[in-house]
């Protein structure tokens, strides 16, 4: 992986953080997420900020042997796509932030077999053959251009295997849509399926009506039953779009496990392309969603204790990542190994961002590379003027670039509040069980 730029670390980045959990006392390295177990004496020597507890957390916190550096700015290859293959959906949600598929009228049509295979071809050509790479699928509705999604499927699996690369599917669906071809394509092939679904019926059909203004509930029902019962190769989780009208995490929860799924995550209503939403968490709504998720997270610990597998992706990911000493100074792939191709072939950072020239990195051609540079480094959690006072920088990176306009200390709060859960549950769980607990899919970007 090249380096291309450093972005320098801001003075007075707090290196550690102290908190206590049922086990006992433990620190956080803040760089490099290193986690330990501290005797009380040692704790209290942190907790009065001694020079000395200060040095050492500074040394603790240096990058090892083979340890990606925290200042730089890397230039990896692309390994993940997803491709808008679909400019319109049959649904109608209240808080799409892809206008159905058109991205405003960014992308007026769906995409064609040569512009998919041309962005497979580049992708194939780029990509880290040691690295596996992933080819995904979003809309609009992907399944509305279902004749395209079972062609790149058969084009890139034959291009991959010919070029000797692991390669991987996802798509993000409605599942309303789904036909028998459809559940023979992602069951035969390692397809990571994420279902967009708000709850039960009385939520999800609020937030997520059709086109023509009924509910799809019960068609999402209909057509999803059979994957959940038989998945095959496929991964299938529910994604839950959380806005501040429905707090009540346990219920969703609930409902959607009654549904059949063995994954589900949550993600708060923030903003839609950039800007705030009417149905966003506003600063009082983020104490109720935080108190909400962890009560899920406790009920899903005493399950998992138990022999269960975790469901809550919010929390499995979470505690890999910290089990793993995840740190970066970046929150997902954007413009780094993950770029998502509009209709017209153009390469944008992320695929939220159809249609934003500031996102427009490059086409089927190839990328642009300084602009690349440029919104990396511009987006390194080192120039981030709030996040530089912040404990968890290296964990939260950020957030999403997207919904950066919308940060608040509130929202801040309850990053930093989840985050501790997290690592106090790491802490309490025993070894045998956290390993196995943990033993999950890692994080994909879900928003
Ligand atoms: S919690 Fe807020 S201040 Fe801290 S790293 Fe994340 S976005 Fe930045
Ligand atoms: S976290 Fe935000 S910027 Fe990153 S890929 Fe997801 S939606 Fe895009």
């Amino acid at each position: 992986m090249s380096v291309v730029q450093q972005v320098a670390e801001p003075l007075l980045a707090p290196a550690w953080k102290r908190f206590s959990s049922s086990a006992g006392e433990h620190l956080l390295v803040v760089p490099h997420s290193r986690l330990f177990d501290l005797p009380p004496d040692a704790a209290a020597r942190f907790d009065e900020g001694e020079a000395g507890a200060l040095a050492l957390a500074m040394t603790l916190g240096q990058a090892g042997l083979g340890e990606d550096r925290l200042d730089v700015v890397p230039e990896p290859a692309p390994q993940s796509l997803s491709l808008n293959v679909s400019s319109s959906c049959n649904l109608a949600c209240t808080y799409c932030y892809a206008g159905r598929g058109s991205f405003g009228s960014a992308q007026i049509a769906a995409m064609t077999p040569e512009v998919a295979n041309a962005a497979v071809d580049r992708l194939l050509a780029d990509a880290r053959r040691e690295r596996p790479v992933t080819v995904g699928f979003l809309g609009g509705e992907p399944f509305v251009n279902r004749a395209l999604v079972h062609q790149v499927v058969a084009y890139a699996s034959d291009a991959a295997r010919r070029r000797g690369f692991d390669l991987r599917f996802s798509v993000t669906t409605n599942g309303t849509l789904l036909n028998s071809a459809d559940l023979e394509l992602v069951r035969s092939n390692r397809f990571a399926v994420t279902v967009s679904v708000d709850g039960g019926e009385g939520t999800h059909d609020r937030q997520r009506p059709s086109a023509s203004g009924r509910g799809s509930f019960r068609r999402l029902r209909e057509h999803i039953r059979p994957l959940l019962i038989e998945p095959g190769k496929a991964q299938v989780a529910a994604r839950v779009t959380v806005t501040r009208h429905d707090l009540d995490l346990p219920m969703l929860f609930a409902e959607l496990r009654e549904l059949g799924f063995a994954e589900i995550g949550f993600a708060p209503l923030r903003a839609v392309s950039g800007r705030p939403h009417r149905d966003a968490l506003r600063a009082e709504d983020w104490p109720v969603y935080l108190d909400a998720l962890i009560r899920v997270a406790k009920a899903e610990i005493r399950s998992a204790t138990a022999g269960m597998p975790l469901v809550l992706t919010n929390l499995a990911v979470a505690l890999k990542q910290i089990g793993a000493g995840a740190s970066s100074p970046f929150p997902c792939g954007a413009g780094g190994g993950y770029f998502s191709v509009a209709a017209d072939g153009r390469w944008y950072a992320c695929h939220r961002a159809v249609g934003e020239p500031d996102f427009e990195l490059g086409d089927n051609t190839g990328l642009d590379q300084a602009k690349r540079r440029a919104f990396l480094s511009a987006r390194h959690v080192h120039a981030k003027a709030d996040c530089g006072a912040c404990w968890a920088r290296y964990l939260c990176s950020g957030g999403c670039h997207q919904e950066a306009a919308t940060r608040s200390l509130e929202s801040c709060d309850f990053v930093r509040g989840w985050l501790e859960f997290c690592l106090a549950t790491a802490c309490e769980l025993p070894s045998p069980s956290a390993k196995a607990i943990t033993d999950h899919r890692s994080g994909v970007c879900q928003a």
